[in-house]
């Protein structure tokens, strides 16, 4: 048993203090907001991840799991502190490191007894080092602390899964005492452990995030091509995944890459680049697509329509992806504003993240159109000019055609996720487009 401090309690905090506590160790969460420890306090999870809540409980009822503010105490004695603190972009593209500071200010003032500080938030390369000379520049007691980088590769969603059954521990130490805690962390999680040098464990995780970046905006940018040649995108990836040199996921096409990591962490990456004088096209290339790519239903729609101006447009899904409440980088982020600005009467369905984009467009009037929430999809779709799928949750998926064509007033759904069967849509009378897909109209 190992006895663990976690520095925030986001989705890569929480997930990794509570599975620690499920192996055995024995963790403390720490945030700053108050309220979210509370809450966590009351057995209730403040992000909506499976099983998550299950293993809060029932690892606090069994005493190995406490929340708390009190950084001090869950500093104090701690034999490592991972920090899961936010590293948001900067303007510039740059990762903010604040947060990651203001906590190693924090454990410089509390640590009592020699323990290693672990790294889960993404960082550039380069950025651990500096972490520690700033503890050490700060270190209140007279005790050792090292820092080692353990980046987190899980995906929202399945957060819990991915942490229990990830593919890889990546561990970058620069002593054996760094590395031998880690292995003794990890031990009871009985998986692949790759354990290399503090920058190499910075860099495998902007690598590996950007290269399923490239991959997804790849398949974009073919898929637009397939549009053009009367190709397949689809039928073109289902070719294509029987490769085994270039496997069978991540080749959707669809409205581009969203959430709190692809988009950030390829910027990033393009930032170090450029301060070490070097170019990074293929990542550049990423984003680029990625950009262009999210607002391409929007595009579609605004050709083949006089206006949206009146129109009641239903909206599925508002999430950057099924399985979560993050709205980081949606592609509804993006949308919505646009179709507001046209005037567009939107009546958005979501089921966990509606709250969440109320409060960042309340329901009713903006400008020329307006917002409003409903909590089931046929009130979304009932009397509706248009449809935009962009979250592909269960139950967006499980709309027939039937009920398209039955519910709206024009059946024409634009999806950005290609949920639906293009023959089967045309078959039902509804006027479809979706990405790389040949158009009904
Ligand atoms: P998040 O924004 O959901 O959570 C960060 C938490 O840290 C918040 O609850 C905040 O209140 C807390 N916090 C801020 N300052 C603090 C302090 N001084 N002490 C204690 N708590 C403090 O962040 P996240 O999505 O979990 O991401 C964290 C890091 O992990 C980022 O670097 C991100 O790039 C990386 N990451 C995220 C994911 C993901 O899917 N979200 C996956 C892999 C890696």
């Amino acid at each position: 048993m190992v006895r663990i401090a976690v520095a925030g309690t986001g989705y890569v905090g929480l997930v990794a203090g509570v599975c620690f506590a499920e192996v055995g160790h024995q963790v403390t969460c720490v945030d700053i907001d108050e309220n979210k420890v509370n809450v966590m306090r009351s057995g209730v999870s403040p992000i909506f991840e499976a099983g998550l809540e299950e293993l809060m409980q029932k690892n606090y009822s069994a005493g190995r799991l406490n929340y708390t503010t009190d950084y001090q105490s869950a500093y104090r004695d701690a034999d490592a502190i991972f920090i899961g603190v936010g590293t948001p972009e900067q303007p510039d593209g740059s990762a903010n490191l604040s947060y990651i500071a203001t906590v190693a200010r924090q454990i410089a003032e509390s640590v009592e007894k020699d323990c290693l500080v672990v790294v889960k938030s993404t960082v550039p390369v380069g950025t651990n080092d500096k972490v520690e000379q700033f503890i050490r520049d700060f270190l209140v007691n007279d005790v050792r602390v090292e820092v080692a980088s353990n980046p987190e590769f899980l995906a929202q969603g399945s957060a819990v899964h991915d942490t229990l059954h990830a593919d890889r521990i990546i561990i970058g130490t620069e002593s054996k005492w760094a590395q031998e805690m880690l292995m003794q962390i990890y031990e009871p999680f009985h998986l692949p452990i790759v354990s290399v040098n503090r920058r190499s464990a910075e860099m495998i995780k902007y690598a590996s995030n950007d290269f399923l970046a490239l991959k997804i905006s790849y398949m974009n940018d073919i898929a637009n091509l397939c549009e053009l040649v009367g190709a397949d995108i689809q039928d073109v990836s289902r070719g294509m995944s029987f490769d085994e040199r270039i496997g069978s996921k991540f080749l959707n096409a669809g409205i581009g890459y969203g959430g709190s990591c692809f988009p950030k962490d390829t910027k990033a990456l393009e930032y170090i680049a450029k301060q070490h004088g070097y170019e990074l096209k293929t990542v550049k290339a990423a984003i680029d697509v990625n950009e262009e790519q999210k607002k391409i239903l929007y595009k579609k729609a605004s050709k083949r329509l006089i206006t949206l101006h009146g129109l009641k447009v239903a909206v599925l899904g508002l999430t950057f992806k099924p399985g979560t409440d993050d709205l980081r980088e949606a592609a509804s982020l993006e949308n919505v504003p646009l179709l507001l600005e046209q005037g567009a009467d939107i009546y958005a369905y979501d089921p966990v993240g509606a709250e969440n984009f109320a409060r960042i467009y309340p329901e009713g009037k903006h400008g020329r159109g307006s917002i409003t929430y409903v909590d089931h999809i046929e009130h979304a779709l009932d009397g509706a000019n248009v449809c935009f799928i962009f979250t592909e949750w269960g139950e967006v998926k499980a709309i027939t055609p039937e009920m398209y064509k039955k519910l709206m007033r024009t059946p024409l759904v634009y999806d950005g996720r290609n949920i639906h069967s293009v023959a089967q849509m045309q078959e039902a009378g509804v006027e479809y487009h979706s990405i790389g897909r040949k158009h009904t109209s």
